[in-house]
């Protein structure tokens, strides 16, 4: 797959302690995106999913982890892969949260691999981002965008997560500098690379 960067504690994209998972690629342009480095993939930046597993499960020799959140990027341009993963990363937790600027109803028509993707994930949050439609919720870039949660089993935590708190961003330092995690107002300014 075509990964740019994963992270661990994530805990503003998602309840509780998560991995997440920034993939590349992606046509879309949204003006104001908060992620323009991740348009386009790059070859330095591709990772089998044994290598991303092997990563992942050293992460979890020592510490917990609650759920994943995938994102990018266009993690449905993948879908392929993205199947294979999801199967791999239930085997830890099945609290998958898969981001896409695709909506559910047009993924819902796409390929087989599309739709095993949204049969084993928990929740899907859809539709592109509008920058003047960003009005700082918690997980939704912008108020077009739906949190569908397709596993019933998960209504309640994620429920419990939207109600309890407020949106908020978090940093974190890699090798390629300060990455800022989060749903961001427009407003936030800075360097720093967002998410
Ligand atoms: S769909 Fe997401 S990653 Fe793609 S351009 Fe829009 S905001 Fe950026």
């Amino acid at each position: 797959m075509n990964i740019a960067r994963v992270l661990y504690p994530v805990r503003v994209l998602g309840p509780g302690n998560r991995i997440g998972i920034w993939v590349c690629g992606c046509h879309r342009a949204c003006p104001g995106c908060s992620n323009p480095e991740l348009w386009y993939e790059r070859p330095e930046y591709e990772i089998s999913i044994d290598q991303l597993m092997e990563l992942i499960n050293t992460v979890k020799k020592t510490n917990d982890i609650d759920g994943f959140t995938i994102t990018g990027g266009e993690p449905m341009n993948q879908a392929g892969d993205l199947s294979v993963l999801v199967d791999r990363l239930s085997e830890i937790s099945d609290d998958i949260l898969v981001y896409s600027g695709y909506r559910l109803g047009e993924l819902k028509n796409q390929d087989a691999n599309t739709r095993a993707v949204l049969e084993k994930i928990a929740v899907l949050i859809d539709g592109e981002y509008i920058e003047e439609k960003n009005n700082d919720s918690r997980l939704r870039g912008s108020s077009n965008q739906e949190i569908h949660i397709l596993n019933p089993k998960f209504i309640e935590k994620y429920q419990q997560y939207l109600d309890e708190g407020h949106n908020q961003i978090q940093n974190f330092t890699t090798v390629d500098g300060i990455v800022s995690v989060g749903i961001h107002h427009p407003s936030f300014g800075g360097s720093l690379w967002k998410n």
